[in-house]
């Protein structure tokens, strides 16, 4: 048997045009700033105001479903693949809605990156051929439209993986394509060098599948969703265009780059003066080997060939058979906009609910509902789905600015994977400020958002909701963690931890992702019909940013911060125990350090509640160490000049 994979054509480009909608809403600084003469009492007592307690009730009011409704539906009309042109037309939609909304300021800022296409006139195709070399079966990797008059998506393709044809007369399954899943093959004497291979999504990012294989030597990785979890058996008769699960010939299109940001220019925004890695670099940049995703459908056909040659382990079973001038403090709302396809989940949920508050913000500030104390900013992301590619450009240029006045940073990435209940992942500084907002909104007319969340997914002593501080590299929110060092949240409505057809997926993903089938009608008619979640989390997220914006005193808890670390320390001295004593290593003076932070922490946070709140330099020296507090444990130079 002759097994070969054919053209894999990938076209690179490079000069494709990355934009980022910027929208600007200016705080009272900038606008009264020329009526400080008239009164400076009245300006000094706006210093010392605190937020509305009663303001939640004007966003309650304000935010509408339909309305949320109609912009998902325009954003997810065309597809909008990072650098396209129809992705130009979604930047411009996005901009002219912020114009629309009267916000002060917005800017589309540009920069040129490295950005990886499909030929969308020929198919990446995978070849059966048998041992005379005579074509057995071509399977041209593509997935089929069910909704009549939808506008065609990309191809199915895997970004930045090496361009061309390889063939092998072996091909191999290894599992999820991690480190231990090799072993076991190469324990088991087979040999996977300079063979074909074939993983299933899951378990690690993408990226690290194809980086893994290549360590190990493989010609090409061939990559696919197993309905085990995209599609359990148990789930037949909801399978996408009925339900949320995938068909078996729907594909998770990505990125397989392990780094982020523009591949040519790393800690340096790729602007025309920036220094740019010469092109012949280019190739130890970028995966070494080429790699395609396909249908299931197309892995069970290969499956057939490798029965006899691929040990398959229990556990290996599927189911197959800016502006910067005004001086002041800004706190930050960014989403990707650019979707491998029409992206109605990851990311234009997220975006129908940024426009929304964009449009109510607005007009609460017009009708003297709102009035923001800091500035707030709406960022719009290009080419995130490349590897954050708009977000990194963007920070590396402004970093020093950002590091200087930049509050926080919500990012709204995928925010429907489910409807059942709220979900969070966020710096544990903003613990309270998220349980407190959860709190106060309902989700039922007899139950709020916290309970819910709470009775979906209670902590181990059961006595708040599990929020968890590890936001990951996964979306736009890293380089403002990582970078810029300020506390950042994640967030979105989850499923329901008991439902019986994701036992098998991940919360953190869902069937349908990344292929064609996160159309506007995925949501319409089949996950959030009312948009009832996505008002409720538009709520959220316009509270979370009301109080961010409003309050006098940033509602930051830091002690938040020491517990966790308290926590982090004493898993990892029980993991690692015997390890450490081996090599006769103490920890003493980190479990000092981090109980004299606990002390300081707790010492600073009582200091606080009885500040004088009528002294405005007061007020600000306290905001400014709750500000600076978590950047306080970045590495400006990163570890070994990496990155992070
Ligand atoms: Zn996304």
């Amino acid at each position: 048997m002759n097994f070969s994979s054919k053209n894999f054509f990938l076209l690179l480009s490079l000069g494709v045009i990355v934009s980022i909608g910027l929208g600007f809403l200016i705080g009272f600084f900038s606008k009264d700033a020329k009526k400080i003469d008239q009164t400076v009492v009245d300006y000094y007592s706006k210093l010392i105001r605190d937020y509305d307690p009663k303001g939640l009730e004007h966003l309650i009011n304000e935010v509408n479903a339909e309305s949320i409704r109609s912009y998902l539906k325009n954003i997810t009309f065309l597809p909008h693949q990072g650098g396209t042109e129809m992705d130009k037309k979604s930047a411009d939609y996005i901009i002219d809605s912020f114009k629309e909304f009267g916000l002060d300021h917005h800017e589309i800022f540009e920069y040129d990156v490295l950005l990886d296409y499909p030929d969308e006139k020929k198919f990446n195709n995978i070849q059966i051929n048998d041992s005379s070399s005579i074509l057995e079966k071509t399977y041209e990797i593509d997935e089929p439209t069910y909704d009549p008059g939808i506008n065609p998506v990309s191809k199915p393709f895997l970004a930045y993986a090496k361009s061309g044809s390889v063939s092998s007369d072996e091909l191999y399954y290894a599992n999820f394509c991690m480190e231990e899943d090799f072993k076991i093959l190469v324990n088991q004497g087979y040999n996977v060098e300079d063979k074909l291979v074939i993983c299933r999504y899951g378990k690690i990012f993408r990226g690290n599948k194809v980086l893994i294989a290549q360590n190990y030597g493989v010609k090409g990785l061939i990559l696919y969703d197993d309905p085990f979890r995209a599609a359990p058996s148990i789930a037949t008769g909801l399978i996408y265009p009925t339900g949320e699960f995938l068909p078996n010939q729907g594909t998770q299109r990505g990125s397989v780059m392990v780094t982020d940001g523009d591949p040519l220019t790393p800690f340096y925004p790729s602007n025309e003066y920036g220094y740019r890695i010469p092109d012949r670099k280019l190739d130890d940049l970028l995966p070494k080997i080429p790699a395609q995703v396909v249908g299931y459908s197309v892995a069970y056909e290969l499956f057939k060939l490798i029965e006899k040659n691929a040990p398959v382990e229990n556990e290996w079973k599927g189911e197959l058979n800016m502006t910067y001038s005004y001086g002041d403090r800004y706190v930050m709302i960014g989403n990707h906009r650019d979707s491998w396809t029409l992206g109605s989940l990851d990311p234009s949920s997220g975006t129908a609910v940024m426009l929304e508050l964009a449009r109510v913000l607005m007009k609460l500030k017009k009708e003297n509902k709102w009035s923001p104390k800091r500035s707030v900013m709406f960022l719009s992301w290009g080419a995130e789905e490349y590897g954050l590619i708009g977000s990194v450009e963007w920070v590396e240029e402004y970093l020093k600015k950002l590091q200087a006045n930049s509050i926080t940073y919500l990012n709204i990435d995928t925010m429907i994977k489910g409807n059942y209940s709220y979900r969070a992942y966020a710096s544990p500084i903003l613990y309270d400020l998220i349980f407190d907002v959860t709190k106060s909104v309902q989700q039922t007319s007899d139950e709020t958002v916290f309970d819910r969340w709470l009775k979906n997914d209670p902590n181990l002593e059961k006595s708040e909701p599990e929020i968890s501080p590890y936001l990951g590299s996964g979306s736009d929110h890293m380089s403002f963690l990582q970078k810029v060092g300020i506390p950042c949240v994640e967030q979105y409505f989850a499923r329901d931890k008991k439902n019986q057809y994701f036992t098998n997926m991940d919360s953190s993903s869902y069937p349908t992702y990344h292929s064609a089938y996160e159309t506007f009608r995925l949501v319409d008619e089949i996950l959030d019909p009312k948009f009832e979640t996505f008002r409720i989390l538009a709520i959220i997220v316009g509270e979370l940013l009301r109080r961010l914006s409003e309050q006098l005193i940033l509602p930051f808890n830091v002690t938040r911060f020491s517990t966790q670390l308290q926590k982090e320390y004493e898993s990892f001295r029980s993991d690692h125990k015997v390890f450490l004593a081996g090599l006769d290593i103490h920890l003493d003076l980190l479990e000092n350090s981090i109980s004299n932070l606990t002390y300081a922490a707790q010492k600073f946070t009582k200091r606080l509640e009885s500040i004088d709140r009528s002294k405005y330099h007061l007020v600000r020296m306290y905001n400014d160490q709750l500000r600076n507090f978590e950047r306080s444990f970045l590495d400006s130079s990163g570890r070994d000049r990496n990155a992070y």
